[in-house]
């Protein structure tokens, strides 16, 4: 379980982080705001980085990629609207981060990423939080979540990307619900949008939220790897 001890030592950074990144922003939805004081960033960071767990920036988890910016993670979270029902299908694991925090919303989170070291230090991470409602799956998260292990009703709530698309994956868009909500980095260049889709009969939606600036989702419905 959570060091006791690392705790205390990151409470005043994480209140700092809370008051001035989230809240001092337009993170409202307490919920959303509540899952970002429980779940602690220190865990899904390398010892390198350590102090600056609760800094207001993305940082390296190794293997090229990063862990967002919190108030990014929360940003996202709030606009994806995660009841207490929802099964979300979640695109780029990662540090496990994001994750987390949607594991404390939403009754189950199915998250790929296509680096198994990613994936298993994200698992050991979720572990020692004693978070149990998360499957994990290693493989090209383009072409969505494996059909043979499909939550019951076929499909997902609430879609989340975590790296930038070229346009959303034609086969990740399938999977989710009539009514359902994907937020997704979208763009070619360093620069995305982050856009909000809604699927209402079988129509998407979209709203942009803000410009983000993700790392690439490579694969078959993603970017080329080069
Ligand atoms: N949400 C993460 C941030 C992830 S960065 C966090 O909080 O830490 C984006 C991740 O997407 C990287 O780990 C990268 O390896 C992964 N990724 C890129 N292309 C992918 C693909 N086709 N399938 C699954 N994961 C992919």
């Amino acid at each position: 379980m959570h060091d006791r001890q690392n705790d205390n030592k990151f409470t005043k950074a994480r209140e700092r982080m809370l008051r001035c990144d989230l809240k001092g922003r337009d993170i409202i939805d307490p919920r959303v705001l509540a899952a970002m004081v429980e779940v602690p960033r220190d865990e899904f960071i390398p010892q390198t980085y350590q102090s600056q767990a609760y800094d207001d920036g993305p940082l390296p988890i190794g293997l090229g990629q990063t862990i967002s910016q919190p108030y990014i993670v929360a940003l996202m979270t709030q606009e994806l609207r995660p009841g207490p029902d929802c099964e979300v299908l979640e695109i780029g694991t990662g540090s496990g981060y994001q994750t987390a925090v949607l594991s404390k919303l939403v009754k189950k989170v199915y998250t790929i990423e296509r680096f198994s070291q990613l994936s298993e230090s994200a698992q050991a991470a979720l572990g020692r939080l004693g978070i149990n409602n998360v499957e994990f799956y290693i493989g090209d998260g383009s072409l969505g979540w494996p059909d043979s292990r499909l939550p019951e009703k076929g499909c997902f709530d609430r879609i989340i990307i975590t790296a930038a698309v070229p346009k959303i994956p034609k086969p990740i868009a399938g999977q989710l619900v009539d009514g359902g909500f994907i937020v997704a980095p979208v763009g070619y260049t360093g620069v995305q949008r982050l856009v909000l889709c809604e699927k209402k009969a079988a129509k998407s939606i979209e709203k942009v939220i803000c410009d983000v600036r993700f790392v690439k989702l490579l694969g078959e419905y993603g970017f080329e790897e080069k």
